[in-house]
């Protein structure tokens, strides 16, 4: 008890003073270079030091190396304020994707604001929903503190989202042990603040072929790494255009189908030798009610195939399939209620389905029901001179605002 006052006197002591308007937020989250293989801390501390000057508990969940950090936040509801359970989770992931081999027209980590759009790398992927969040939070401790909030308002602040969505999964975990079961989550990524209401799942495979090495004028003593791994690859290019055609894909979708693409190859090395290794990537990008094993099954059985006719000219060869990232679908129907909520309150019931992926799947998964919706394009994430217009921070501005007013009626 008397550690905890002590530490409070030292926090208002130092006291910062923090930016009010969301524009404000966004330009300092700008300032901290967040890019995935960097520490996500001087912003997880800051936004901690915030939150614990208006009184909050922040906690706090770390990645294995204890250099990232996930940050979860409540304001909490009820009579007493102690009411931390159930409530609406605003999610946001810290991490940016690298500015390596673009070319900007202002330095991406200071926030440029120019012709009413403000750029810098997180712009609209994805601190510019996490600005407007924290710019919330204020009146919603002032609504807490006057009992007037009835559900608890929570902030989830990610690592890592941007190589495999690693972070949110420990956040999720966290929960799951204290007891606390959001009713809704809101992913901020960009939709122009439209309702996305699915997305795909993804999934990366690698495929090691292993052949045997040969001189080129003995290829009867060597079997060919390459020639295997392309017999599958064709294979793979034969499955994706089937899955294109199956009768059960989803026209709210831009692409109505899985895809499934190859996208690296490595293998050889000198023309005049037989190759015993040949590596190819490819990911899979499924719809919602299309699991893994719908595409990993049919290829485990060409592999299979494939093997069979390898070893049976030398039974050292070999073909690998390592699954090295998988983050899954969300999926349309778990969030009826949610979607209701948000149409009662924008006035809008468009609903959008997106092929690329988010925590939304994951936060799904956990019982959670989610919808994506988010200031900006998804059209400038990860370019060169991102962008958000200022006129969306607004709007985003605008349906917090809204959100946080259902949670006190
Ligand atoms: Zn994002």
């Amino acid at each position: 008890m008397s550690l905890n006052t002590v530490n409070k006197v030292s926090q208002e002591a130092s006291s910062t003073d923090y930016p009010v308007k969301s524009i404000d937020w966004l330009t300092r989250l700008i300032g901290f270079d967040t890019v995935s293989r960097h520490s996500n801390l001087a912003l997880i501390n800051d936004v901690q030091a915030y939150c614990e000057q208006l009184g909050l508990t922040v906690d706090l969940t770390f990645n294995k190396e204890k250099n990232k950090a996930n940050l979860f936040v409540t304001v909490p509801a009820g009579q007493d304020a102690d009411q931390i359970n159930h409530g609406l989770v605003l999610s946001g992931h810290t991490d940016v994707v690298p500015v390596d081999g673009q070319t900007w027209t202002s330095d991406p980590f200071v926030a440029t604001i120019r012709d009413d759009k403000l750029y810098g790398r997180g712009a609209c992927d994805m601190k510019g929903f996490i600005a407007c969040a924290l710019a919330l939070l204020p009146q919603a401790v002032a609504l807490s503190n006057q009992g007037k909030l009835r559900r608890p308002l929570h902030l989830a602040l990610s690592f890592d989202e941007e190589v495999g969505c690693l972070g949110a999964p420990l956040i999720l975990a966290d929960l799951k042990m204290r007891g606390i079961t959001p009713d809704y989550c809101i992913v901020g990524e960009p939709t122009n603040m439209t309702m996305v209401v699915a997305h795909k799942g993804i999934a990366v495979y690698r495929c090691r072929v292993h052949g045997k090495s040969a001189h080129s004028s003995l290829t009867h003593q060597g079997v060919n790494a390459i020639s295997y791994a392309s017999r599958l690859i064709g294979f793979v290019d034969e499955l994706a255009q089937a899955i294109s055609h199956r009768d059960d894909n989803d026209d709210l979708f831009d692409v109505p189908y899985s895809t499934l693409s190859v996208g690296t190859i490595h293998g050889g090395t000198a023309t005049n030798i037989v190759p015993n290794l040949c590596e190819f990537t490819f990911d899979y990008r499924n719809l919602p009610h299309m699991t893994q094993d719908d595409i990993v099954a049919p290829i485990q059985t060409k592999i299979a195939e494939l093997t069979e006719q390898m070893q049976a000219r030398a039974p050292e060869t070999g073909i690998e399939l390592l699954q090295e990232e998988s983050v899954p679908a969300m999926r349309d129907g778990d969030n009826a209620e949610l979607q209701a909520l948000v149409t009662a309150l924008t006035g809008d019931d468009e609903r959008h389905k997106v092929a690329y992926a988010t925590e939304g799947g994951q936060y799904t998964n956990s019982g959670i029901p989610t919808i994506i919706c988010g200031p900006g394009s998804i059209e400038q994430a990860h370019k060169a001179d991102e962008f958000v217009a200022l006129s969306e921070i607004e709007r985003c501005d605008g349906f917090l605002q809204k959100l946080l007013e259902s949670c006190t009626a």
